[in-house]
């Protein structure tokens, strides 16, 4: 992956490696200036209950604008953000939008759903963010019920205690609190054990293996009866066929966010779909 080759003191150079080299050289000399030249956008993915087909909340995602009207997505600049410690004036001006954009809809008497932000496990590294983040959500009583935060399994495994003490902050607000990627990495049952989620999300590599893999089936299936024990709801990310959300409206998923339904869109776009609801 070009990301983590850039940051090696060399790159062996090919033919078809050097647009994207090129374009990883573009993001890394302009980074530094995205957010103060607005090109950073909240595009918003909409999560859907598939019995009703109604949507039930959505997840905020950043994504890079360029000049050109080029999309840069996440996964190219947030590991230089999470390097170079700027991750957390991002998610600041992420979790900000988001609570303009709610706070608009309520005046204005719309309908509105609960939206998450993801946090990084390096924004706890930063003394003064975090706090900022949830001081403006206390300040404003009427976004609560609206305001959400989604943390990594493999960024729990690693809390500091300022992470611990903003989490602790958060529930006690009743701000939502879910644990993103669920499976992908450790899936330590551990963490489920010592936190309280209002919602886990089931990492859609296990969506992706349906078909190929016999047991993916399976494991879906266990993973959100245990949810269920729990009293905790699930979100199945990534899917994108009829198929894959029979299956999971069968095995009792009560939440869904994939391309099926909606891709991430542009704030506009998504206002339009709230106001048919
Ligand atoms: P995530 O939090 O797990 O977000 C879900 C990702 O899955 C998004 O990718 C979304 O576009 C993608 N996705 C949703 N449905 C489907 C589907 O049906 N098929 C496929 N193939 N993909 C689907 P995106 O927007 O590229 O974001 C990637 C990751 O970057 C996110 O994963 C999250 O970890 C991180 N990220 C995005 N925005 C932010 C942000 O504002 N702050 C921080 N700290 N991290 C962010
Ligand atoms: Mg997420
Ligand atoms: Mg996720
Ligand atoms: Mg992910």
């Amino acid at each position: 992956n070009l990301t983590n080759e850039y940051m090696q003191p060399y790159i062996v150079f090919n033919n078809d490696m050097s647009d994207l080299y090129i374009k990883q050289c573009m993001i890394h000399s302009n980074l530094p200036y995205a957010l103060e030249r607005n090109e950073l956008q909240v595009f918003y993915q909409p999560i859907y209950d598939p019995y009703t087909e109604k949507i039930v909340e959505a997840e905020a995602l950043i994504r890079w604008i360029m000049p050109n009207g080029d999309v840069i997505s996440p996964g190219l600049f947030l590991p230089t953000l999470e390097k170079n410690g700027h991750i957390a004036k991002v998610d600041y001006f992420v979790s900000h939008t988001v609570n303009k954009f709610i706070e608009d809809r309520l005046n204005s008497g719309r309908h509105v759903v609960p939206v998450t932000v993801n946090l990084s496990r390096m924004d706890f590294y930063d003394a003064k963010t975090p706090s900022a983040i949830i001081d403006e959500i206390i300040a404003k009583s009427s976004l609560r019920p609206y305001r959400m935060f989604e943390i990594t399994e493999s960024a729990y495994m690693s809390l500091n205690d300022r992470a611990e003490e903003m989490i602790g902050r958060m529930r006690s607000l009743g701000v939502g609190l879910l644990l993103d990627d669920f499976g992908s990495g450790f899936s330590s049952y551990g963490t489920i054990a010592n936190y309280d989620f209002d919602i886990i999300k089931l990492d859609m590599q296990f969506i992706r293996m349906l078909g190929k893999n016999k047991k993916s089936g399976k494991i879906i299936r266990s993973i959100i009866s245990m949810a269920h024990e729990l009293g905790v709801k699930i979100v199945a990310e990534g899917a994108e066929t009829r198929e894959q959300v029979e299956f999971l409206k069968e095995c009792g998923s009560d939440y869904i966010q994939g391309y099926y339904f909606s891709r991430p869109i542009p704030q506009s776009e998504f206002e339009k779909l709230l106001d048919e609801c």
